[in-house]
């Protein structure tokens, strides 16, 4: 669940990109443009085993307290809705539109409320994980994090000769 877009520009060649990706973009920052097929830097992407999991992954308040907020917003504008058609006989299509995309939000933020409240978010993340950690077995990979500025956590660098950047971490 949380199936997302995240949409952008290659900076390299300008290209228009839009990648699927969960609701919080775990996953590789190294992308790749379907044009020009160079690699480039996309930090929105987080690459949890270094950037850690979004707190609001963890967390059913952050989504339930959006939903109550969306719920009023939805409430609220309906009633003005209400009021203007019924008794003004016009109706604004921002409200209406305001309408819709309150409820559409409110239900998404209750199911992700709920989804990671019974636990599904925590497994889907131990996925994201290992999927980060098996990245992190590449040291050509972690290089690359390196040069773009990644602080690597020592763990992942046993072995491959960095006791430079184990100095900076600490
Ligand atoms: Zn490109």
């Amino acid at each position: 669940m949380g199936l997302s877009y995240l949409e952008g520009t290659c900076p390299k060649c300008g290209e228009k990109t839009r990648e699927q990706s969960n609701t919080w973009a775990y996953g590789s920052p190294i992308r790749f443009c379907p044009r020009c097929k160079q690699e480039y830097l996309d930090k929105r992407w987080r690459e949890v085993a270094i950037d850690g999991f979004d707190p609001k992954s963890t967390s059913p308040g952050y989504y339930l307290k959006a939903f109550l907020f969306l719920v009023a917003v939805t409430v609220i504008s309906g009633g003005w809705l209400y009021y203007t058609t019924h008794y003004k006989n016009y109706y604004s299509t921002l409200v209406v539109t305001v309408v819709i995309i309150g409820a559409i939000g409110a239900v998404a933020c209750l199911g992700l409320s709920i989804w990671i409240g019974l636990g599904f978010a925590a497994k889907s993340n131990a996925k994201y994980l290992e999927e980060s950690k098996r990245r992190l077995r590449d040291v050509e990979y972690i290089r690359k994090l390196q040069a773009y500025g990644y602080v690597i956590p020592s763990e992942y660098l046993v072995g491959i000769g960095n006791s430079s950047d184990e100095m900076q971490e600490s």
